[in-house]
Order: C-alpha cells, then sequence, then structure tokens
C-alpha cells in the first residue's frame, strides 16, 4: 500500500496544531505507520530539501525548518501521496482553499506549518532519510468498513 511523509513543521508544533492536522489524517483513514518529534540539524535540513538548494529561499527555509522539533510521520492508504497534498492544500496558503490544513491555519508561505511528499518516489525517498530505523507494520481493524 502507497505511503508517504509528512512534517509538521516547527510553526505548526509552536501553534499547537498536532492533534488538529493528525486528526484530519486519521479521520480520512489513512493508517499512521511512524510517527516522531525531533528537532534535525542544518545538514539534515538541506539533505530533506536539497532538491531546492539553488532557490533564493533555501537559506531561510532551511533556518525555519531547524528553528524547533518537528513532527515527522508517515501515513498509509489508497492514493495517500496525492490525497495528502490536497489535505495539506496549495504552497502559498494565500492561495490554499479553505478546508484544507494551510488554508484554514497559514497566512506566509515561508510559515505553511506542513510538509507532504510530492510524489510516490520521493515518499520513499524521505522516509528512508527520516525512518532509517523503518516504520510499523500493523493493519487497522477497521480495514473492512474503509476499503470495498
Ligand atoms: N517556500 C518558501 N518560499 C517560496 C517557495 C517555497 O519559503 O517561494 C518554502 C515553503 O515552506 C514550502 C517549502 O519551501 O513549503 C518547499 O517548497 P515546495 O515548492 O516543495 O512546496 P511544498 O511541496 O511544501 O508545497
Ligand atoms: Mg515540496
Amino acid at each position: 500500500m502507497e505511503q508517504t511523509f509528512i512534517m509538521i513543521k516547527p510553526d505548526g508544533v509552536q501553534r499547537g496544531l498536532v492533534g488538529e492536522i493528525i486528526g484530519r489524517f486519521e479521520k480520512k483513514g489513512f493508517s499512521l505507520k511512524g510517527l516522531k518529534l525531533i528537532t534535525v540539524d542544518r545538514a539534515f535540513a538541506e539533505k530533506h530539501y536539497a532538491d531546492l538548494s539553488a532557490k533564493p529561499f533555501f537559506n531561510g527555509l532551511v533556518e525555519y525548518i531547524v528553528s524547533g522539533p518537528v513532527v515527522a510521520m508517515v501515513w498509509e492508504g489508497k492514493g495517500v501521496v496525492t490525497t495528502g497534498r490536497k489535505i495539506i492544500g496549495a504552497t502559498n496558503p494565500l492561495e490554499s482553499a479553505p478546508g484544507t490544513i494551510r488554508g484554514d491555519y497559514a497566512i506566509d508561505i515561508g510559515r505553511n506549518v506542513i510538509h507532504g511528499s510530492d510524489a510516490v518516489e520521493s515518499a520513499r525517498k524521505e522516509i528512508a532519510l527520516w525512518f532509517p530505523e523503518g516504520v510499523a507494520e500493523w493493519q487497522s481493524s477497521l480495514h473492512s468498513w474503509i476499503y470495498e
């Protein structure tokens, strides 16, 4: 089954949005497979965002990610990469639809509360980076109430 990497950024943790965000993924029916509160260093944040290293906002982005603990998660379910991005909303919160996490809880692009993998392949890489120890193997007893 498909998995994605979701991270609640330092602003989301500081603002007390952890429970709300986890609840949205849970209530959708996705399964939590990995979860940890972790503060990363510059080198790690640069690796996570390596694809953006040439961007003018890269340094500020790295500063933002290392500024406090983040909640790193792996969520599993049918279509979870694409649907996870929809739950999160557009990168710029001023353009994110109301009802999405960024649409409801953020204003500035550099304080947009949450990260989600943008493709199955990047999800695989990000899960390997953030969870080298592996993730939990379990299946919800509600599985047959969520999937036909
Ligand atoms: N970002 C920023 N300024 C920009 C574009 C992006 O500060 O002009 C930050 C923002 O926090 C975003 C992150 O860099 O979430 C990664 O950018 P990406 O384009 O991958 O957006 P995402 O996949 O997070 O929607
Ligand atoms: Mg991205």
